[in-house]
């Protein structure tokens, strides 16, 4: 997320009063637009927690390792245990990756010790309680939980409160990566993002935070059948509205030869075609809504039921795209070139006018 992203964000949050409690929640805020909400419902029922890393450890997962994933685990099961809700998992497993690269150091600079580098000299615990995962964990949690407002915060703010770090914008270029090493271990998608997504009251939000770059079927692009919504790599995307998962593909073709690009690099604007990395979601009244260029295999799957605001992947440019964005589309009918409607009067219609900043 970028500076005037999260700047924006903090606004909105002052702007706020958001009541946030628990996981399966359905919260309430008022101040806002109208009827705006907070939606943290579960999509993890039947999924299992993780617990803790058994004997046999934890396999890798992405760039990390078993030993980082079984740390983050344990990170994990600890906010479980104490009832943190899973927002606080996402701040502490990304304070975690910036402090430590989840790696339990048996030292650090001056006296820090552990996961998340607390210092003997400022009241955390003995070296040896520190050097513990599970109690250096604890310890995270019951500083968190002593901030007011903190799921609302931006993970930057929230881990810097805990933290008092030298460096608070460190812990930020973390969110997406927690998220889904959190989001894969712990089953759930939902309420891993600072609980300030607004849904408008026909159920529609913003998929992503960003101004609106090239339209739909200009001139210029008569085959531009979205809008490309102007984003780095890396942040959320959210389902527009809720719905069903009806596609999540990689699409991207070498235009010289014809063969598979791969969605897990970046795309380019003439070598490459296709969307990349794709979500598409049906929603009632026969809409369909489309989220291409997505940096990572989205965090959703095929027939998953999503919420309004439920984070589906983040942001990237793999497929057809010359650099970061959301090309974002919306089909009344099917999922054919030929449905597709112009995204900007559809979302101000539905209350989620593109390009301006609702969260
Ligand atoms: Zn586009």
């Amino acid at each position: 997320m970028t500076t005037r992203a999260i700047t924006a964000l903090a606004a909105a949050v002052l702007a706020i009063v958001v009541l946030c409690s628990g996981l399966a929640t359905t919260l309430t805020f008022g101040g806002g637009p109208a009827n705006a909400h907070c939606t943290l419902a579960s999509t993890s029922a039947g999924a299992s927690p993780p617990g803790p890393p058994g004997p046999g450890g934890v396999g890798p997962i992405g760039r990390w390792n078993g030993e980082q994933v079984a740390n983050a685990a344990t990170i994990i099961a600890v906010g479980q245990a104490l009832q943190v809700p899973a927002r606080g998992w996402v701040i502490a497993v990304a304070t975690a990756m910036q402090e430590s690269q989840l790696a339990n150091l048996r030292g650090g600079a001056d006296d820090s010790i552990g996961l998340f580098q607390q210092r003997p000299s400022q009241g955390w615990g003995s070296p040896a309680q520190l050097h513990d995962p599970q109690y250096a964990a604890t310890k995270f949690y019951q500083k968190l939980k002593t901030i007011d407002g903190w799921q609302a915060m931006p993970l930057t703010e929230a881990a810097q409160k805990v933290q008092v770090s030298a460096y608070p914008n460190a812990y930020a270029k973390w969110e997406p990566d927690a998220t889904h090493l959190v989001g894969t271990l712990s089953g759930t998608t939902s309420g891993l993002g600072a609980c300030t997504v607004t849904v408008s009251g026909q159920g529609w939000t913003q998929p992503v935070d960003a101004t609106v770059g090239s339209g739909f079927r200009t001139t210029d692009r008569p085959g531009h059948d979205g809008v490309d919504l102007i984003v780095g790599k890396g942040a959320a995307i959210y389902a527009a509205s809720a719905g069903t998962v009806s596609r999540v593909r990689c699409n991207a073709v070498d235009t010289r030869t014809g063969r598979d690009w791969g969605c897990d690099r970046d795309g380019d604007p003439d070598l490459t075609a296709g969307c990349g990395w794709y979500v598409d979601i049906d929603h009632a009244g026969g809409i369909v809504t489309r989220y291409c260029h997505l940096l990572v295999q989205p965090y959703v799957h095929v027939g998953q039921h999503v919420g309004a605001g439920e984070v589906i992947g983040i942001s990237g440019s793999s497929g057809h795209s010359s650099g970061p964005h959301l090309h974002f589309e919306v089909h009344r009918g099917d999922h054919s070139a030929a449905t597709a409607i112009d995204p900007v009067p559809f979302m101000a219609s539905v209350g989620a006018p593109l390009g301006q900043s609702e969260r």
